[in-house]
């Protein structure tokens, strides 16, 4: 039979995260893969969408996003960072941040650019640069504390660089990019004439000494950065797929034409929740904090008390951590096993990488779940 698909789709693999919460499910292992509490958001906000849908909030939004949900997030963008926004030309909403990527790449990559990423790398910006013709270049988080080295990021640079995806807090290490390494990359960035693609979905989430810093706040950075973030993750509400591009007009009308003819627009209901949610007091904000700190630190013991070597986290709900005492097994294999034998489910992290076997030593856990799940992992995982 005649082959379909298009030469841009043909070189991807399935999602790592679909792949490894199917086979949890399979083996009935406890999922610490893919990035969702088990646990759901504020009930307040929950009851927000349902009086949203009761209130007739139900055809389509304002296809860059419902007034009210672009006023929040202006006013949460002053709030937390003092950043002023202008709801009306700078903010356009999204399914997820996800779809901000998706319509970044395709917005603002010509094919040939060059499109510097942090490795190892969060999964879909690969295939969106690729897809919008883009050449991405790595630069490497290094183990253990998973930092960039200052001379290959300069390095990196060229007259093709086009863009560079700056995720932060970032996802797959959990490294909170430092004020120091932001200054540098906005130096650079204006150096080359360079767009800034920061994804800051995890924002909230940033522990004891650490701070997160919005890339678009630094001098010189407002005209050339889009930032992207969600509500998924500050409020445990990842199928909710509410996200938003923040970006000044002219970068906004690149983005709106990728948007209107995608998805359009986000479901409205929804919206009309978020904005609720995002002004929630400091105290949501706060205990949220407490609550993952508490959890990382737990999974940090646990993973060190059966062998592996986590990393330290600033920031995400996740954690890398290495395999080294398991010498014969390389990642994939070892999450496999992990499945099957001892029924807890890690992501391995060969997909984050350009050259998969570069990751073939990590795995990823994401401990944004109960604590009756985190426990019961643990017991499971003291039979490694
Ligand atoms: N952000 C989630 C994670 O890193 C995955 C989202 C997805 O499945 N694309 O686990």
């Amino acid at each position: 039979m005649r082959d379909w698909r298009a030469a841009r789709v043909r070189g991807f693999a399935p999602s790592i995260f679909a792949e490894i919460s199917a086979l949890a499910q399979a083996h009935q292992a406890i999922n610490l893969g893919q990035g969702f509490p088990d646990f759901d958001g504020p009930l307040e906000i929950k009851q927000a969408a349902q009086a949203a849908i009761q209130a007739g909030h139900n055809q389509y939004a304002v296809f860059e996003g419902e007034p009210v949900l672009r006023q929040a997030i202006a006013a949460h963008a002053l709030r937390f960072y003092g950043q002023l926004v202008d709801p009306t030309t700078e903010i356009m909403v999204t399914s997820g941040a996800s779809e901000g990527i998706w319509c970044s790449a395709f917005a603002f990559i010509e094919p040939g650019d060059e499109v510097i990423v942090f490795e190892p790398v969060f999964d879909c910006y690969l295939p969106n640069t690729l897809m919008a013709g883009g050449i991405p270049v790595p630069v490497t988080l290094h183990t253990p504390h998973f930092r960039f080295d200052p001379d290959e990021l300069r390095a990196a640079f060229s007259p093709r660089t086009r863009a560079i995806f700056v995720n932060t807090p970032h996802n797959p290490t959990g490294t909170v990019f430092a004020r120091e390494e932001l200054l540098l990359i906005a130096e650079l960035c204006q150096e080359y004439d360079v767009l800034a693609i920061a994804d800051e979905v995890y924002e909230h989430l940033v522990y004891e000494g650490a701070r997160h810093v919005r890339l678009a706040t630094l001098p010189g950075m407002r005209e050339r950065t889009v930032t992207l973030s969600s509500s998924g993750k500050s409020f445990s509400l990842t199928g909710w797929k509410i996200g938003w591009a923040i970006a000044p007009a002219p970068l906004q009308v690149a983005l709106r034409r990728m948007h209107q003819f995608t998805v359009f627009e986000s479901t409205t209901p929804m919206q009309h929740a978020i904005a609720s949610a995002l002004r929630l007091p400091d105290d949501y904000f706060q205990n949220l904090i407490a609550e993952y700190q508490a959890k990382r630190d737990f999974m940090r013991e646990t993973l060190t008390g059966c062998g592996l070597h986590p990393a330290n986290p600033a920031g995400s709900y996740f954690m890398l951590a290495s395999i080294e005492e398991f010498p014969h097994a390389e990642a994939v294999e070892f999450a496999h096993f992990l499945i099957r034998e001892i029924g807890v489910a890690f992501i391995p992290c060969p997909p984050f990488y350009l050259q998969p076997e570069r990751g073939a030593r990590l795995v990823r856990v994401a401990f944004c779940k109960r604590w009756e799940t985190l426990e019961a992992a643990a017991e499971r995982l003291a039979r490694l």
